[in-house]
């Protein structure tokens, strides 16, 4: 995809993203005068901006795609293939050949200068990569995360895993590490697609960089000055950074990309821990079996076992799980969901609270798992 239409597509998801948004907030907010500005939309207007700019995108000194939220509201009250009409025919073409080319409007202008968004856009919106993210607190990083995982889950299954696992335990490559390392450049030649969309290249001049003691990811720096990782649990756990690991980067460093970070990376350290007391229990279990569904399967004393390690704020994420996957008929024996150490009774209560058939599901912290592994290890021997 050519950087045009790549930028293109970015801002044409923010915007749809942004415009569902922006309406939710004006029903909500009943009589209220206040003008809701939609931070999806700003950052899908600095999309088009930068389009604009970057390839002379103007008639009669006009800008050709909005670059305010009034005229990305009108723009979108026509339909899509109209918006996309206007660009001069070198930058038209590619885009008629993409889903964004259609004969509907996403949004339909009524009194007062209101909008609500069309059926179609709806529809868009329903679409796998928007479901998760429309109803998301982040949902430009949800939107993200979706995107990735789109990309993974068109690799084959051993190419998930190898995948997966290489991320999750690389949290940043330095120039350094290229030069020594080649399985490193090898992973970047196997995969250059995932290495693109999972890493960003930051440009340190002989910088050096703080990584958190507790998750190993690079910290990030306020303008105040003040250090903050993927999760606030880094921050209690090492006293507020107040030791940090310092690592000298010359040149170019690969980091990777936020919601790689927060939702593969993060999440797996989790994973790594509970992988640790299966091993050690001389189990051995089958990652990522169907791609994600589970985080591990494995036999234990003639049963069929499954985990999945949850590392989530809110007890409702995994409620719905729950919900849903008991709506299927699960061919397990023990279905578990861990969950960190430092979630209280409550947290487990909560979860445990929704499940229907007690005997097979169960969620507890990593702390009761890896007890209760450890009993029965005992008692086998
Ligand atoms: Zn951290």
């Amino acid at each position: 995809m050519s950087d045009f239409v790549k930028i293109f597509n970015d801002a044409m998801e923010l915007s749809c993203l942004g415009l569902y948004e922006k309406q939710v907030a004006e029903v909500n907010k009943g009589d209220q005068m206040e003008y809701f500005r939609s931070p999806l939309l700003k950052k899908a207007l600095d999309k088009f901006s930068l389009l604009n700019l970057t390839y002379n995108l103007f008639n009669q000194g006009e800008p050709i795609l909005p670059t305010s939220e009034t005229a990305l509201i009108k723009s979108f009250n026509f339909s899509t293939k109209q918006f996309i009409n206007r660009l001069p025919d070198a930058y038209r073409k590619p885009l008629t050949k993409t889903d964004w080319y259609m004969d509907e409007s996403y949004v339909n202008i009524g009194l007062e200068n209101t909008y609500h968004c069309t059926p179609e856009l709806l529809d868009k919106l329903n679409e796998r990569i928007f479901r998760k993210a429309k109803k998301a607190k982040y949902k430009e990083l949800e939107l993200q995360s979706q995107k990735f995982i789109e990309l993974l889950f068109e690799k084959n299954q051993d190419e998930y895993c190898e995948i997966r696992s290489f991320l999750q335990h690389t949290p940043y490559i330095t120039s350094k590490h290229f030069i020594e390392n080649e399985s490193l450049r090898n992973f970047r030649t196997k995969y250059p697609d995932i290495f693109e969309a999972a890493f960003e290249r930051l440009n340190y001049q002989y910088a050096m960089i703080k990584v958190c003691k507790h998750c190993g990811l690079i910290l990030k720096e306020r303008i105040d000055g003040t250090l903050y990782c993927v999760s606030d649990r880094c921050s209690r756990k090492t006293n507020g950074f107040s030791d940090i690991k310092k690592v000298n980067a010359e040149g170019d460093i690969w980091v990777l990309r936020l919601n790689v970070a927060r939702y593969i990376y993060y999440s797996g350290l989790l994973e790594k821990e509970v992988k640790k007391i299966l091993l050690k229990a001389g189990i051995k279990p089958t990652l990522w079996p169907k791609k994600d569904e589970w985080d591990f399967e494995f036999n234990f004393k003639g049963e069929k076992w499954v985990i999945d390690a949850k590392d989530v704020k809110d007890p409702r994420w995994i409620q719905e799980d729950i919900k849903l996957k008991e709506k299927e008929n699960l061919p397990y024996d023990k279905v578990i969901y861990v969950v960190p150490s430092d979630k209280n009774s409550n947290y487990i209560r909560a979860v445990n609270r929704v499940v229907k058939d007690k005997m097979k599901i169960q969620c507890m912290t990593l702390a009761s798992f890896k007890k209760m592994i450890k009993e029965w290890k005992d008692e086998s021997e």
